[in-house]
């Protein structure tokens, strides 16, 4: 029997968050690598609209579209979700169904519960590992990317000024600059498209070692003391002391306030993101300057910024918009929909036609978090208080 693979319109199906999600977890072309593969692809219809795919070019490629009724979810082996599965359909998975998505499960508990009582494998793609194996399928790191570009663009965008130098006959105008804060895959990509549009580039992170990519992309590193910082195992920031936060802001001041464009992604994996950026330093920023807070609807690296919304918070434009990656909404499909099509075919038994779900292996055990009927990820059930 030929496995059932569906992939929902997520516009349609609200989970809580204030946004219509844009993205689709399948792209025409991934679903010609489904099919080639003997899956039943089933599409929700419009589903790829947003991002810039008709219905057409799916059915073209083998899939059929269907509607979202209770007999094609209850029939489904695999759900793909971008984002995480919406309340209504927790009713409608098949056991052991093996559902795919951005679950959020350090800040989902209530619903990884749902999925393991309801005897559902999940796989949430924020855990899988950062390792040179997984990159493939890495959705944090895909999404990240476009965002560093993304929220570079918005700044420039809203920054009263340009960002390169340029010299004419009516005077020379200085280089914008751009300073950084976070330099991971988001960061750097930030860097990246500051460099590219003629800006000069600071940066800062806790985790020193990636001065020098920094460097390598043209940007300065700003070397600040702040004690011990390091990373965990797995290259995510340790999280600062209160003595430690303390003297990382007030050591940023001054580059802040010298700044035309603050761009903030700092993350911590699991827990809520720092704040980085107090109103009072605000404050010292020129008029009109920028803030882009990408930690925005999650807390927040910037003090003063409003989740989904640009606001003007001590006469400094500060974005806290979020959802980075959708205002590129085709290229952030196509990443994640390869993301998901290298999972799959990473763990696909040709033979038999289904996906192998070995939770011997280091990928399959850190990002499955429910399985026969419990939390199978140790990490999270030590953020449940669950050992
Ligand atoms: P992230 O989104 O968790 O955090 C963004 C950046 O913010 C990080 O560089 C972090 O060090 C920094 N940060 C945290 N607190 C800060 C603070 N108080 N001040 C300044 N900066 C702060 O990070 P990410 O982009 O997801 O990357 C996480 C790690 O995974 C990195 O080591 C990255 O190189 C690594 N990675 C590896 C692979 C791979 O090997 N396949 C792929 C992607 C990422």
């Amino acid at each position: 029997m030929l496995l059932n693979l569906l992939v929902l319109n997520e516009a349609n199906h609200a989970n809580n968050d204030n946004f219509v999600e844009k993205r689709c977890a399948v792209t025409p072309a991934t679903v010609m690598r489904f099919s080639r593969m003997g899956l039943n692809v089933q599409i929700e219809k419009g589903a790829g609209v947003l991002s810039g795919y008709s219905d057409q070019e799916y059915a073209d490629q083998g899939a059929t579209l269907v509607e979202a009724s209770n007999s094609v979810m209850s029939d489904a082996d695999i759900v793909f979700y971008v984002n995480r599965p919406a309340p209504e359909h927790l009713e409608q998975f098949k056991k052991e169904a093996l559902v795919v998505g951005h679950i959020d499960p350090f800040f989902q508990q209530e619903l990884v519960e749902t999925l393991a009582h309801k005897g559902v494998s999940t796989l949430s793609v924020e855990m899988i590992p950062r390792s040179s194996r997984a990159q493939k399928m890495d959705a944090l790191s895909s999404q990240a990317s476009l965002a560093g570009y993304v929220m570079l663009m918005q700044a420039a965008n809203k920054l009263p000024s340009i960002l390169p130098m340029m010299m004419t006959p009516s005077g020379t105008i200085k280089p914008a600059k751009v300073f950084v804060i976070g330099a991971g895959v988001a960061g750097l990509q930030a860097i990246a498209t500051a460099k590219r549009l003629g800006a000069n580039v600071l940066a800062y992170d806790t985790r020193e070692v990636v001065a020098e990519q920094v460097e390598s992309l043209g940007g300065k590193f700003l070397k600040i003391d702040i004690g011990e910082t390091g990373q965990t195992k797995d290259g995510y920031a340790k999280e600062l002391t209160e003595e430690q936060k303390i003297k990382q802001q007030e050591a940023q001041q001054d580059a802040i306030a010298d700044s035309d464009i603050v761009i903030t992604t700092a993350q911590l994996f699991g827990r809520k993101p720092p704040v980085l950026i107090s109103k009072e330093t605000l404050s010292k920023m020129r008029p009109g300057s920028v803030v882009v807070d990408m930690a925005a609807l999650s807390g927040g690296n910037v003090e003063g910024s409003i989740p989904g919304q640009t606001a003007i918070v001590e006469g400094v434009t500060v974005v806290g918009d979020g959802n980075w990656s959708q205002q590129v909404a085709r290229d952030a499909t196509d990443m994640y929909a390869n993301n998901l099509l290298n999972l799959i075919d990473e763990f696909f038994d040709a033979e038999n036609k289904c996906f192998a779900l070995n939770l011997e292996d280091e990928i399959l055990a850190q990002s499955v978090i429910t399985h026969q009927g419990q939390i199978s990820n140790e990490m999270l059930k030590k953020a449940y208080g669950k050992e």
